[in-house]
């Protein structure tokens, strides 16, 4: 979840290192560090964000051309100063920076301590150092640096993507990974290496994504790459292309807004080439090979975390109603946890923004053993899930920044609703009239969420007038129920604010019990097959005084004389309606957390990539 940083070559590695830290922060923000090899090397670590490093590290020797840094994201240890990465084994030799869990910690540190290594911080990570350090010094000069990592890591159970700098040979960095991703940036006479390319992009377009269980010795005009078994391993250049302003903020104050309005064109970039300009097909060429396994399905699991996991609940709806074919829903950690009865059949759908997502890498692992079919849809192209799948589609949305996640999410949607429509038309579960309506109302989402983006300071107003509320509701029915979700989850993370999401007839079964004139519940009604039942739900909250901000469809009258307000959308096909409805939503959490002076962009204790389980 944490972000890495490393540079070796001519230049100066600080500003470098401290520029792609700041770049990475949305990865992991609670204590920030670097070193720096020159004659020796230097190390400021210090508890909070990158700008607290930058004022320790004021006025302070940082010249070197060899150096790594770190944000963390704690799993083991508090956020303090101390427990900020690198970390350096007790006689110095070996200084790490760490993503990741070294499961197996509690035991190596017990017998590390037993023979008398002393441990300054309560994390996983320096039992790491001290145990590179513990095989190095016990090899008696007999092996190198590079050696006593790989014996180290054939020792560790769990998940790291890891960069180290070894005393006695200070001319290379050496870094492995398993798990946890890190990209390799190669300049000339120089490399860059960090945990996604964000840092690297500035730099070079040149890069390599560490493999599994790769071990890479970085020096700075050369490059081996081993296995930690020592089997020679040929390094695979591949070359980036994202470009710079996608990952700068264009004047928005925020990250997440920027990408909030970037819809419109992130939509239409996740559906270019992949609908013909006449609008008579969909093509997914990267679910070709699996497509005869797809429409052949007896059942479809979707598997994912978060907001991909509403995405996936989404897709639930589409697939089975268009498509026919049934559909299971998964958290990530629950599936990989529960015995799930798996067949050979099954086509799995693991959804995931980073690619990196750790519970639903594991959940891909089982699905594979149990000889399942795997499809993936991933935003970060080459990260780990587009790696282990058999198939995926990348929703091109571009990078996304803000921790809670939006264009991923409607990108997302679209991909799945392009893979429903597409199943519906090959398993002649649809005509070929609607399945062309389908094409349409797809193409015409950008232009509708253009115009939803408009009511943006009407969102803004009502933001004001809830900011200070301590819980929402938020309700909707069959495809706008998952949107429901999605809502609430948006405002707890951004904001703090207590929210729940319910199918909205469901709100009769107990959270009607929770509805006063505090508590502002948030409708999703738009105009579908099940709207006078939620018009009838809305008169039950407006019966107990709870106050209604209705998204609805544009003209509608009944909705606008019950509820306290309404927010239009343009009319469209139902099943397109989760990709309208949920706009308004984002921008009504965006601007609550910013009228409560919440950190949009890094939200408290979460991070962007949840690498660890
Ligand atoms: N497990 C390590 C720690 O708690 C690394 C966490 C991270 O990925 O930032 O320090």
């Amino acid at each position: 979840m944490c972000g890495i940083v490393g540079y070796i070559g001519d230049k100066e590695a600080y500003p470098i290192i401290i520029n792609g830290l700041k770049r990475l922060e949305y990865r992991g923000y609670d204590s920030a560090g670097v070193a720096i090899v020159d004659k020796r090397t230097k190390i400021y670590k210090k508890k909070g964000k990158v700008n607290e490093l930058e004022k320790l590290v004021y006025n302070k020797d940082v010249s070197g051309n060899i150096g790594i840094g770190h944000t963390r994201w704690a799993t083991h240890g508090e956020p303090n100063d101390v427990n900020a990465h690198p970390h350096t084994s007790e006689n110095g030799h070996f200084t790490v920076i760490h993503n990741g869990i070294i499961e197996n910690y509690s035991r190596l540190k017990k017998r590390l301590e037993d023979r008398g290594y002393n441990f300054v911080s309560k994390t996983d990570t320096e039992v790491l150092a001290n145990l590179i350090e513990f095989i190095y010094i016990k090899g008696k000069g007999e092996i190198d640096a590079e050696q006593a990592v790989r014996l180290a890591l054939s020792k560790v159970i769990g998940a790291y993507g890891i960069v180290i700098i070894a005393k006695d040979e200070p001319d290379k960095l050496i870094a492995a990974r398993k798990g946890s991703p890190l990209v390799i940036g190669i300049g000339e006479g120089e490399y860059f290496i960090a945990s996604d390319a964000t840092p690297i992009i500035e730099h070079t377009d040149s890069v390599i994504y560490l493999n599994n269980d790769n071990v890479a010795v970085i020096k700075k005009d050369q490059l081996t790459l081993k296995t930690i078994g020592n089997d020679k391993r040929e390094p695979l250049i591949q070359k980036l292309s994202m470009d710079i302003g996608s990952i700068e903020k264009n004047g928005y104050d925020h990250f997440m807004l920027k990408e909030i309005f970037e819809q419109p064109k992130s939509i239409t970039d996740t559906f270019r080439g992949r609908i013909a300009a006449d609008l008579s097909e969909i093509r997914l060429g990267g679910l070709h090979e699996v497509m005869p396994k797809l429409e052949n399905a007896k059942r479809i699991l979707i598997i994912a975390c978060g907001t991909s996991w509403h995405a996936g609940l989404v897709a639930e709806y589409l697939i089975e109603t268009i498509a026919r074919i049934p559909v299971e829903v998964e958290y990530g950690s629950e599936f990989r946890y529960r015995k799930p009865i798996i067949y050979k059949d099954d086509v799995i759908i693991a959804i995931s923004q980073s690619g990196e997502t750790a519970d639903t890498l594991a959940a891909i692992n089982i699905a594979k053993e149990a000889g399942a079919t795997v499809v993936g849809i991933c935003n970060v192209v080459g990260s780990s899930i587009p790696r282990e799948t058999h198939a995926g589609v990348y929703t091109h949305a571009g990078p996304e920044i803000g921790v809670a996640s939006t264009k991923a999410f409607t990108a997302q949607v679209t991909v799945l609703t392009m893979i429903a429509i597409l199943l519906g038309k090959n398993n002649n579960k649809i005509s070929e009239k609607k399945y062309l309506e389908y094409i349409k109302e797809l193409t015409d989402i950008p232009s509708k969420v253009e115009e939803i983006l408009k009511s943006d300071s009407l969102i803004k107003e009502i933001s004001a007038l809830y900011k200070n509320a301590s819980n929402f509701l938020y309700l909707g029915r069959g495809y706008l129920f998952p949107v429901a979700l999605e809502g609430a989850l948006k405002l707890k993370e951004i904001s703090y604010i207590h929210a729940e999401g319910y199918p909205a007839a469901e709100m009769k079964h107990g959270p009607i019990a929770l509805i006063d004139e505090n508590m502002p519940v948030v409708v999703i009604a738009t105009q579908d097959n099940s709207y006078d039942k939620i018009v009838s739900n809305i008169q039950e909250v407006k019966a107990r005084n709870g106050k209604v901000i209705a998204i609805v469809t544009e003209g509608d009258t009944v909705i606008k004389d019950l509820a306290d307000h309404v927010i239009e959308v343009p009319k469209s096909h139902e099943a397109i309606a989760p990709l309208l409805t949920v706009i308004p939503l984002q921008l009504l959490s965006y601007h609550i957390a910013v009228m409560r002076d919440c950190n949009v962009d890094q939200p408290r204790n979460l991070a962007k990539s949840v690498t660890v389980e």
